[in-house]
């Protein structure tokens, strides 16, 4: 496309809340074949609350929540701030040590607390009970085990309603002729339900951060031209891989400095929005 064309294109995209970082990017974005996009804020609105406190027995349910709000006040996570606000108490935690995509770790109150994914707390040897995890997974909850000296002390669902606008917005896409792919840390389980409730067939759960990157360029070895749409720390790298990456504007400063396009309208309508303005420019080029 001629330079001027674009720069007219990234000026009506400005108008419309679509920030457009690098301009090669508006013109790659005509032909997207499919789409990667992160669950917790980009198609959920980011905004969990803590629906169920399930204490193991013998633990205390306000001591659980004391004991899991202490490490997640040091966390910037989504989850992190449901389970402070939920907590009456939150005592001061030593030593936390916050593991991306996984959780965190540290000491509180002279005793060593893990707090964060069923997989997280599995992989330090911690017995997480499976029918109990599962069964809030399937109602779409986002579950946060908590492990306390080694021992499974609770677990607590959290749930992150689904963006009013994203059925609209993923079948929008999906008429566009780009497929939907969604890319989530959450559990199996989880992941389905929210996928289900938006119109996503196709979903890869429990992906770490570095893993998302991995998956973008997995998507792309189709030769299908690629994006990924994102909003939180976690999905840099993925940003990074992708050939045409959107930051949800509302998201995280790293996800909005990788990103190619930045959406104001924090949802992906935008993404649709921006293909169509992207189509449009070239179109009026040729
Ligand atoms: P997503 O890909 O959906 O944005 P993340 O990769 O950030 O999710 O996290 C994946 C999973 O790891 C979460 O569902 C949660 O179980 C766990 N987790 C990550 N960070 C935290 C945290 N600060 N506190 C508790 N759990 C966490
Ligand atoms: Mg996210």
């Amino acid at each position: 496309a001629t330079p001027t064309a674009i720069m007219v294109g990234t000026g009506l995209g400005a108008q419309h809340g679509i920030l457009v970082k690098n301009a090669e990017a508006l013109e790659r974005a005509e032909k997207l074949g499919v789409l990667a996009v992160d669950k917790t804020g980009t198609l959920t609105e980011g905004r969990p609350e803590v629906t169920d406190v399930h204490p193991a027995p013998a633990v205390d349910r306000d001591q659980l929540l004391a004991w899991a709000a202490a490490l997640e006040s040091a966390s910037g996570h989504p989850l992190a701030r449901a389970i402070v606000a939920a907590a009456g108490r939150v005592p001061t935690a030593q030593a936390v040590d916050t593991v991306p995509g996984r959780g965190v770790r540290g000491s509180v109150e002279g005793r060593a607390v893990q707090v964060g994914s069923p997989a997280f707390l599995r992989e330090a040897g911690v017995e997480v009970p499976t029918a109990e995890a599962e069964a809030l997974a399937a109602q779409g909850r986002t579950l946060v085990a908590v492990a306390v000296d080694g021992r499974f002390a609770g677990l607590i669902g959290v749930a992150d309603p689904v963006r009013s606008t994203s059925v609209a917005a993923v079948a929008r896409l999906q008429r566009a002729g780009i497929e939907v792919v969604m890319l989530t840390g959450d559990h199996p389980a989880t992941a389905r339900a929210v996928a289900e409730a938006v119109g996503i067939a196709h979903f890869e759960a429990g992906v770490l951060p570095a893993d998302k990157a991995q998956a973008v360029r997995a998507l792309a070895a189709g030769g299908r031209r690629v994006g990924m749409a994102g909003d939180g720390i976690n999905d840099a790298p993925a940003l990074a891989a992708a050939e045409v990456s959107f930051a949800i504007g509302t998201g995280a400063d790293v996800a909005v400095a990788a990103a190619d396009i930045t959406l104001m309208c924090s949802d992906l309508n935008g993404v649709a929005d921006a293909v169509e303005l992207s189509r449009a420019t070239l179109a009026k080029i040729r």
